[in-house]
């Protein structure tokens, strides 16, 4: 999982797994924040050890 949140805004914002880009929801909510990925095309996939993973529309399956 590759979260963190935003240093001015304290919003949070996900980065791809796979190539590094990142996308700030502009939401401090996390759930409202995946929402905001979910719509944006990102996709969450279960990763090995409970973790999770994100990638961007250009990275997903
Ligand atoms: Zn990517």
């Amino acid at each position: 999982m590759t979260t963190f949140k935003m240093p001015n805004t304290h919003s949070v914002a996900f980065t791809c797994d796979d190539c590094g880009t990142s996308l700030d929801t502009e939401r401090r909510d996390f759930n409202t924040a995946r929402d905001v990925l979910r719509s944006e095309g990102w996709q969450t996939k279960p990763a090995p050890g409970g973790a999770w993973r994100h990638l961007c529309p250009d990275c997903r399956d």
